[in-house]
């Protein structure tokens, strides 16, 4: 049994702050809980881990009140809602398992806080399918990685430290021989994209809104077609020449991409022709997509809606059984238009990820640190999974889901404790 209220040290921690789940971390907490990242750390992981110990009262209109008087006012306020809102969603998998049942109890639409970029993605995989790989493959396997869109770095900090230039393998390949492609984009920090022994990337920027020209010159000369344009977009097009015959040649290419970062109209058709010219490359050599990314629990939210409901996110069970539709079920659009009555945002990872202004009641159930611009309605802190409480997420790759361990007390309670709380008091409105 732990014991928490003493000093020590926890090895193997995984971290929750983004998609990749580094699971490597040594944790030293002192016998306040607060923690101090040892090893393996980046910057993201030191400045959430490392964030004092707080336990702020639970709040109604800015006042501290009792936790139970907030779950009743919460209680309350959905359950006068006709169309509430359940949205942010940073959350593991225990809490999106709470907010499903609740959002089915209340009759509640869903929406995760990063859902504009992730749709990118999941339209795709809805519209086509694609053939995408894991970090564990990419760590064991590629020889030529393309970054399309964004360096990597701000999205996964430790990226290229754990799948690119790790030093051991399964088959024994010289890591440090690895080729990386920048694509796209400006002022991208390809810094990690330098192989151990100093070895540059290639670099090929253009703007952002020009990347699905590029994209597409890119998978036409995969698939043999000649372009009679000297450049695409400020690339020469003999460079995009060479880079498609050099796809062509690796044993392993891997197409990498943030959905998040490709924030221009129908980045959709984009990240679908990435895809489509992996697919085409796998007819003579093997190539895959690597969809990056995962932070504030999306895959995990993703992934526990679709087994629970049949559907990723923007879903809405308003007719009482599971609906999907992307536009329609938007948290932007539902409180633009007026719909949504009443706004319940969940941020358990980032105190920064606010709810946006609305003109509805708002409750938040958030990290102990959040600080608002206009105080919710309603807002009860809870812990933050990985170290407040154990927990379970899902790795940006979909495949691989890790425990978190908890690594100090907290007087804190879970997202899933209050959900059900407030669920129990719902129940005799709506039965
Ligand atoms: S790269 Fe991501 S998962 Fe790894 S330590 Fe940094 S924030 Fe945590």
């Amino acid at each position: 049994m732990d014991n928490f209220a003493q000093a020590g040290t926890v090895e193997s921690v995984a971290c929750p702050f983004c998609g990749l789940l580094c699971d490597d971390l040594t944790v030293q907490r002192d016998s306040a809980g607060n923690l101090k990242v040892m090893e393996n750390g980046c910057a993201r992981a030191v400045t959430f881990f490392e964030r004092p110990v707080a336990a702020p009262s639970p709040r109604i209109q800015g006042k501290p009140v009792a936790l139970q008087e907030a779950l009743a006012k919460a209680a309350e306020i959905l359950g006068k809602a006709r169309q509430p809102l359940l949205a942010g969603l940073g959350t593991e998998v225990f809490g999106m398992r709470a907010v499903m049942n609740l959002a089915e109890s209340s009759r509640a639409t869903l929406d995760h806080m990063n859902s504009n970029g992730f749709m990118r993605n999941i339209h795709v995989l809805q519209n086509s399918g694609w053939f995408t790989t894991t970090l564990s493959e990419v760590r064991n396997r590629v020889d030529l990685l393309v970054v399309v869109g964004t360096d990597i770095s701000s999205v996964n900090p430790r990226f290229f430290e754990r799948e690119i230039w790790n030093t051991e393998t399964m088959f024994d390949q010289n890591t440090s021989q690895r080729e990386i492609v920048y694509l796209g984009g400006r002022d991208l920090d390809t810094s990690a994209g330098v192989s151990p022994d100093g070895r540059q990337p290639d670099v090929f920027a253009c703007d952002l809104d020009r990347i699905p020209e590029v994209v597409a010159a890119l998978r036409a000369l995969i698939i043999g077609k000649k372009l009679h344009a000297s450049e695409i977009a400020g690339i020469a097009t003999a460079d995009l020449e060479r880079l498609a015959q050099r796809l062509l040649a690796a044993k392993y290419a891997v197409v990498a991409w943030a959905a998040g970062p490709l924030a221009f109209p129908h980045a959709e058709l984009t990240v679908q022709n990435i895809t489509e010219l992996v697919i085409a490359i796998n007819k003579t050599t093997r190539a895959a997509g690597l969809p990056l990314g995962g932070s504030d629990g999306d895959t995990s939210a993703n992934q526990v809606s679709a087994w629970i409901s049949g559907y990723p996110m923007r879903n809405s069970y308003q007719r009482n059984y599971p609906d999907f539709d992307p536009y329609i079920y938007a948290a932007d659009r539902q409180l633009q238009s007026g719909e949504a009555d009443a706004l319940f945002w969940v941020s358990t990872f980032n105190p920064e990820r606010t709810p946006p202004a609305a003109d509805v009641p708002t409750v938040v159930f958030g990290d102990a640190h959040m600080e608002f611009e206009k105080e919710p309605d309603v807002y009860i802190p809870v812990g933050t999974p990985g170290i407040d409480h154990k927990g379970i997420m899902f790795r940006s790759d979909n495949v691989v889901a890790l425990p978190l361990q908890q690594l100090r007390s907290s007087s804190l309670p879970t997202l899933g404790e209050v959900l059900r709380a407030i669920e129990q008091a719902l129940q005799p409105a709506v039965q």
